[in-house]
């Protein structure tokens, strides 16, 4: 009773565990293992009440105009949301009419058809190659919204901008290149989203990977002021509290801190990727802060995704046919990959 049949038959997406016991090692949800930038502490320990007393800026101008300057565009191509899950939302809130649809890629972020469903159209996996060769007149019926995470998960490959480019120019609705882990990644695609002509290409980045803040909820996207202002439009009036907006900002500011951190968190990925390799793994090549690992022979990635939690190490297993044989590892620090190394030698 009161609640709509869409909710009703809704089935919540589930995110990654968050363990409450001590001595945790916590490889499931991609966080960055390193601590965010020191002067995020010092902007906490001075923050003054006053801004908590009033309403933080509905339009975040200082967050915003650090990021146009960092990407050489304007702040009216720029937007900020409550993480990057509430841009998608939003998102799909601005771009999608009750009759369109919602398509990404498959395997890809399962928040997507989650989304999907929350707004009650249908959701497609495609691949992209696919759904640029179908014909215009097929292509009334394909997806007005393509959320494309970019390097992708969980596999953490990327696709290169010049193929994401041609994609977009194709495609009829608008296109959300989710770069959540473009920072960890050899090239990405921002240079698109503030280019001359672009009318459908939006590229989105959160500080919960390479900031190292997934506490504090902050992301962020440019794109095409028509299609940011359509995102000012359905906003809720205070989206990003005021306490986030300053601690972002100061992070954001301090790039070349998050860079040092993404530089070890690469170092690490390729090591533990070697690792693996030479003990019989197969292990996709990654461009974000995690990889996407099928055990050797003879050994099942659920029974070891079981066995590890046993030994307090938590990585994420997505069951079914394209995720199935494979563990999803976020990259710790090397402390936390000696752990699991380990961990995994005992299981032979
Ligand atoms: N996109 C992708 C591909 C992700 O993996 C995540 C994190 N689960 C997000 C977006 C959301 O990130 P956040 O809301 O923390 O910014």
């Amino acid at each position: 009773m009161g609640i709509t049949k869409s909710v009703q038959k809704l089935v919540a997406y589930t995110p990654g565990e968050q363990p409450k016991c001590r001595g945790v090692v916590k490889l499931n949800t991609n966080e960055n293992p390193y601590p965010p930038s020191p002067k995020c502490l010092e902007v906490l320990r001075n923050f003054d009440l006053e801004y908590l007393r009033k309403y933080p800026d509905p339009v975040f101008i200082k967050l915003r105009e650090a990021i146009a300057k960092r990407f050489k565009t304007t702040i009216e191509k720029v937007f900020v949301g409550n993480g990057s899950d509430e841009i998608l939302a939003l998102a799909a809130k601005a771009f999608v009419e009750n009759d369109e649809s919602i398509g990404s890629l498959d395997p890809s972020y399962s928040l997507y058809k989650t989304l999907a469903d929350i707004r009650d159209v249908p959701w497609g996996g495609f691949d992209l190659a696919s759904l640029s060769r179908t014909s215009r007149a097929a292509r009334t019926s394909s997806p007005s919204l393509f959320l494309l995470t970019n390097p992708n998960a969980p596999t953490g490959m990327m696709k290169g901008p010049s193929e994401i480019e041609d994609f977009a120019a194709k495609f009829k609705g608008v296109v959300i290149v989710d770069e959540a882990y473009a920072d960890f990644a050899s090239e990405n695609c921002m240079h698109l989203a503030t280019k001359e002509g672009n009318e459908n290409l939006i590229v989105m980045r959160t500080f919960s990977k390479s900031f190292s803040l997934a506490g504090l909820r902050v992301g962020y996207c440019v794109g095409p002021e028509k299609l940011i202002e359509a995102m000012y439009k359905v906003k809720d009036s205070y989206n990003v509290d005021a306490l986030a907006q300053a601690i972002a900002l100061v992070a954001f500011k301090d790039y070349s801190y998050m860079r040092s951190n993404v530089k070890k968190v690469v170092a690490e990925r390729e090591k533990l990727t070697a690792a693996l390799v030479s003990r019989g793994w197969d292990v996709l090549p990654s461009e974000t802060n995690f990889i996407f690992a099928k055990p050797p022979e003879g050994q099942n990635a659920a029974d070891i995704f079981a066995a590890l939690k046993e030994k307090k190490i938590f990585v994420r297993y997505f069951p079914g046919p394209k995720t199935g044989e494979r563990l999803r590892i976020t990259i710790g620090t090397p402390e936390q990959m000696a752990k699991l190394i380990k961990a995994l030698s005992s299981f032979h």
